[in-house]
C-alpha cells in the first residue's frame, strides 16, 4: 500500500530506504543469521554500525575533531537537566522562545541562577527575539533553534563571544547548513529529524569536559560517554542503527546542502498558500518562520475540524496543532517528501476556494 502523507511532529516520518533497511536488519543483519537487535553491542558488527553512524554525522555536519559525538538516552528532556547539573555553576543565560525552552528553564533553576536573556512570551511566541540581553559572565547561553510547537526558528544564531552557546536542535538538526564551531554543545532527540525515539545525539566541544564535576553519577557524566565512545553501558542499538540509515540516506541524496534546498522549497510552497487566503492565519511572524513546523489557525475556528477531516480523507495525518497553540501544524521534516507538501497545498487551495 502507498505511504500516507505523514505530518506528525514527532515521532515523525522517516525516509523509506532507511525503513526498508531497518526491516531487513531486524530480520537478519547482513546474512549473519541474527537480528541487529540480537547481537552484542561489543560485536564487530555493532562496532562498525556505531562508528559509521558517527562518521557520517561528522561528515554531514562538518564537525571538527575537537568535538565529541555522543549517543545518549533519556531524550532532549534529560539534557534539560544534565546541562545545568554539569555546567551551571553560578548563572546561565536562557532564551525563552516557546514551550521547550520553558521546560529547559524549569530544570535549570534547580541548579543555579537563570537570567532570561530574551523571551518571545509577550508576543505569543510568534517570533524569535530581535536582540538579547546577554551576561558576559554567564556559564553558558541556552537557545532552542526550532520551536516545534509554535513553528518559529532562529535564522541566525547569536554571537556569544567566549560564553559557550548550548543549543537544543531536536526538531531541526540536519535541516540546513550550520557552523558547528559557533556552538559548545548541540543536542537533539532523534525522533524529529534523524531517526526513531530512543537515542539523543549530543555534539560537545572537548574543552567543556574539563567542567564536568567529578562527583556526578557515572551515567550522568558527559566524560563517561566521551571516554567510552557511548559504550559504557548498552546503548540503544536499534535507534542508533536507524540514525545511521537516515544519515546514509542524507548522504546519498546530496547531503545537508541538498536537503536545505528541498526544505526551503517545501516551506515556501506551504507559506505561500497560507498567505494567499484570508481563511488561514499563519502563527509565526514571517521573519521567524520555521522550515520544519508550519503552524496556522483558521480565521473561522469552526473550520479547523472540517479541514482536518478533509485531510484525513486524503490520508494526510498529524495535522492537528499542539494543544497549547491550537489550529493546525504541518511538520515537514527532512524525510517529508515534496509530494506530500504539494498534496497538502492542493487541499488548502481547494478548501479555501470552496469556503
Ligand atoms: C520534542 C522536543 C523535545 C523533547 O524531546 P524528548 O526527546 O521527548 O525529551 C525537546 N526540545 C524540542 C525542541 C523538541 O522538539
Amino acid at each position: 500500500m502507498a505511504r500516507a502523507h505523514n505530518f506528525y511532529a514527532g515521532p515523525a516520518v522517516l525516509p523509506e530506504p532507511a525503513l526498508q533497511a531497518g526491516v531487513e536488519a531486524l530480520r537478519d543483519y547482513k546474512g549473519i543469521g541474527m537480528s541487529v537487535i540480537e547481537i552484542s553491542h561489543r560485536s564487530k558488527e555493532f562496532t562498525e554500525i556505531i562508528e559509521t553512524t558517527e562518521a557520517d554525522i561528522r561528515e554531514l555536519m562538518n564537525i571538527p575533531d575537537n568535538y565529541h559525538v555522543l549517543f545518549m538516552t533519556g531524550g532532549a528532556s534529560t539534557q534539560f537537566a544534565l546541562i545545568p547539573m554539569t555546567f551551571l555553576k553560578r548563572k546561565a543565560d536562557y532564551v525563552d522562545t516557546g514551550a521547550w525552552s520553558a521546560k529547559a528553564i524549569k530544570e535549570a533553576v534547580r541548579f543555579g541562577e537563570v537570567h532570561l536573556a530574551g523571551s518571545g512570551k509577550e508576543g505569543g511566541y510568534t517570533r524569535i527575539p530581535d536582540s538579547l540581553d546577554l551576561s558576559p559572565d554567564a556559564d553558558y547561553v541556552h537557545v532552542t533553534s526550532n520551536n516545534t510547537i509554535y513553528g518559529t526558528q532562529w535564522s541566525e544564531f547569536p554571537d556569544t563571544g567566549d560564553v559557550p552557546l548550548v543549543c537544543d536542535m531536536s526538531s531541526d538538526i540536519l535541516c540546513r547548513e550550520i557552523d558547528v564551531t559557533k556552538f559548545a554543545l548541540i543536542y537533539a532527540g532523534a525522533q524529529k529529524n534523524m531517526g526513531p525515539a530512543g537515542v539523543t545525539v549530543v555534539i560537545l566541544r572537548d574543552d567543556l569536559l574539563q567542567r564536568v564535576p567529578a562527583e556526578l553519577p557515572t551515567m550522568f557524566k558527559y566524560t563517561t560517554y566521551a571516554e567510552k565512545k557511548s559504550l559504557f553501558n548498552t546503548p540503544p542499538v536499534f535507534p542508533i542503527f536507524m540514525v545511521g540509515q537516515v544519515a546514509k540516506w542524507l548522504k546519498d541524496i546530496g547531503g545537508v546542502k541538498e536537503i536545505e534546498r528541498r526544505n526551503r522549497e517545501k516551506a515556501a510552497m506551504l507559506y505561500d498558500v497560507l498567505d494567499r487566503y484570508d481563511i488561514y492565519r499563519p502563527h509565526a511572524h514571517p521573519s521567524s518562520r520555521s522550515l520544519m513546523n508550519v503552524t496556522w489557525r483558521m480565521t473561522d475556528e469552526k473550520l479547523e475540524a472540517e479541514l482536518l477531516a478533509a485531510a484525513a480523507e486524503r490520508r494526510m495525518y498529524g495535522l492537528k496543532g499542539h494543544r497549547s497553540v491550537g489550529g493546525l501544524r504541518a511538520s515537514i521534516y527532512n524525510a517529508c517528501p515534496v509530494e506530500s507538501v504539494k498534496a497538502l497545498c492542493d487541499l488548502l487551495v481547494e478548501f479555501a476556494e470552496s469556503h
